[in-house]
C-alpha cells in the first residue's frame, strides 16, 4: 500500500520535525501534526479527506497513546497506525496487543529515536505483505474450495532452515500459498481459516504433501537427502485414520518417515481428547516426528508436552522479534532451551532476521532457526535454484 497522507502525534517538537523528515524521505507529503490525543482525535474529525498513517508517540501529557488508542478503535479509522516510543519492549508489546484487538492495522513499533531505516522497513514490510493478496477477502464456497484443492491452486513453498550447531542447511518447512486468479501466489492464513471451517483441511495437506513428494522426487539428484518440516492443524489429528492417508499421500517419495517432522499449533490441542493421543501415538510409531509449534503462545504450552510426544519445540516468533533488547523474549527462550535439553527435545526458533538474533539465538543453545536471514519461503523452483547454488558453492570452496 502506498501511502500519502500522515498524521503526527507527539508534545516533543524536535520530535515532530524528524519525524516529518523521514515521512518525506519515504515518499509522504502531506503530513499534519498534533501535540497529544485530544487534538488529534479533533483532527480526525475534522479532515476532508482521511489519513492513511498515523504515528504516534505514547507518553504524552494531555491525552495519553494508550487513551489515544482505545478511542481511535472505536472511532473506525482504517489507516495504518505505528507506535513511536522510548517506553521498554514489554510495555510496548502490551500496548500493541491493545491496538490489534481494538481492529487497528499496526504496522508496528518504533523505538525512539526515529530513523528512515526503521521507518522504511516498516512500510516495505506492509507493501510486501498487501502485495502478497494478505488484505483481500478471499470468499469461496465449499464446492470451490474442493475444486481449487483438487486442481492443485493451493502449492508448497519452501524455507530452509539452519542447523546453528554445524552450520548447515538442515531442512526445510512446508508453508502452503494459494494461486489467486491473478496468477499471484497468496498467504494462506485466510484459505486455511476456510478450509477449517468447511472441514475440508486434512484433504489441503495431503495435497500439499502430494506435491512435495513430487517436488522432492524431481530435486533428488542434487539436494540429496532433506529433513521436512508440515504444518499440521489439530482437527487433522482427530481423524483417526490420519496417520494411513498421510503414508498414502507420501507413497513413492524419497523421505523416510524420520525424516518428516509435523508441526501442531499448540492453541487448540487442549480441546481434544482420546482421538489426538491415539493418532499422535500411531503416528510416533510409524517413525514421524512431532513438533510443537508456537511454543509459548498457547494458555498450557508446559501441559502439553506432558501429554503428548513431541521430540521439537518450536519458539514462537514473538519471542524473537524483539531480542536481543527484549529481556522477556530472552528469558522465555532461555527456560524453553533448559526445559528441552532436561527432557531430551530440539529446540527450533522462526522469525529470525538478522545475524545478530541468528548469533545471539546460537548462544542461548537454541538447535535450529529458520527465518528471512537464511531465506524467505520460495516456491519449489526458487527453492531449488537457493539450495543448488549453495551445494555447488559448497563444492568449490567448502563454505556455505
Ligand atoms: P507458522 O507455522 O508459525 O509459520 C511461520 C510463519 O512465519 C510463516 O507465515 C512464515 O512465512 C513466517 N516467517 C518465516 N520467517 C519469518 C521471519 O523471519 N520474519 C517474519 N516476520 N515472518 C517469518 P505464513 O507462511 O504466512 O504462514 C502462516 C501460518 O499458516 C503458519 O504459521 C502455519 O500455522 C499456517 N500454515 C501454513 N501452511 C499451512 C499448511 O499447509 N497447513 C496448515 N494446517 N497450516 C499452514
Ligand atoms: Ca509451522
Ligand atoms: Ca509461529
Amino acid at each position: 500500500m502506498n501511502f500519502t497522507r500522515a498524521l503526527l502525534i507527539d508534545d516533543d517538537y524536535v520530535f515532530q520535525l524528524m519525524a516529518a523528515e523521514c515521512l518525506r524521505a519515504c515518499g509522504i507529503s502531506s503530513i499534519e501534526t498534533a501535540d497529544n490525543g485530544r487534538d488529534a482525535l479533533g483532527s480526525l474529525v475534522a479532515v476532508s479527506e482521511p489519513y492513511d498513517l498515523i504515528l504516534c508517540d505514547l507518553n504524552m501529557s494531555e491525552m495519553d497513546g494508550v487513551t489515544f488508542i482505545r478511542q481511535l478503535g472505536d472511532s473506525g479509522y482504517t489507516g495504518a497506525f505505528i507506535i513511536v516510543s522510548g517506553e521498554d519492549a514489554t510495555l510496548l508489546e502490551t500496548v500493541s496487543r491493545l491496538a490489534r484487538l481494538k481492529n487497528i492495522s499496526l504496522l508496528g513499533v518504533i523505538s525512539k529515536p526515529i530513523n528512515v531505516e526503521k521507518l522504511k522497513m516498516l512500510l516495505a514490510e506492509n507493501t510486501a505483505h498487501s502485495a502478497m493478496g494478505q488484505s483481500e477477502n478471499i470468499s469461496l464456497t465449499k464446492a470451490e474450495l474442493i475444486e481449487f484443492i483438487a486442481t492443485e491452486r493451493i502449492v508448497p513453498f519452501y524455507q530452509p532452515k539452519l542447523n546453528l550447531v554445524s552450520g548447515d542447511v538442515s531442512g526445510l518447512e512446508v508453508l502452503s500459498r494459494f494461486i489467486g486468479n491473478d496468477g499471484e501466489y497468496n498467504n494462506p492464513e485466510q484459505i486455511i481459516a476456510l478450509a477449517e471451517e468447511y472441514h475440508l483441511i486434512t484433504e489441503l495437506t495431503l495435497s500439499v504433501v502430494g506435491q512435495v513428494v513430487r517436488d522432492l522426487k524431481s530435486w533428488r539428484e542434487v539436494v540429496g537427502n532433506i529433513c521436512v518440516s508440515f504444518n499440521v492443524s489439530p482437527s487433522s489429528l482427530m481423524k483417526i485414520d490420519f496417520p494411513e492417508d498421510l503414508i498414502q499421500a507420501l507413497r513413492g517419495s524419497v523421505l523416510n518417515n524420520n525424516d518428516i517432522t509435523l508441526e501442531v499449533t499448540e492453541n487448540k490441542m487442549m480441546q481434544y481428547g482420546a482421538d489426538v493421543l491415539d493418532v499422535l501415538s500411531r503416528l510416533k510409531l510409524k517413525g514421524f516426528r512431532l513438533s510443537l509449534d508456537d511454543f509459548g503462545t498457547g494458555a498450557a504450552s508446559l501441559e502439553q508436552l506432558r501429554l503428548y510426544p513431541f521430540d521439537e519445540l518450536k519458539i514462537d516468533k514473538s519471542f524473537v522479534c524483539g531480542l536481543p533488547e527484549d529481556t522477556f523474549g530472552k528469558v522465555a527462550i532461555e527456560s524453553a532451551v533448559k526445559l528441552a535439553r532436561e527432557i531430551g527435545l530440539k529446540v527450533v526458533a522462526e522469525g529470525v532476521e538478522s545475524r545478530e538474533v541468528l548469533h545471539f539465538l546460537r548462544k542461548l543453545g537454541v538447535d535450529e532457526i529458520q527465518g528471512y536471514v537464511l531465506g524467505k519461503p520460495m516456491d519449489a523452483q526458487k527453492y531449488f535454484k537457493w539450495r543448488s547454488d549453495i551445494i555447488s558453492r559448497r563444492a568449490n570452496t567448502g563454505r556455505v
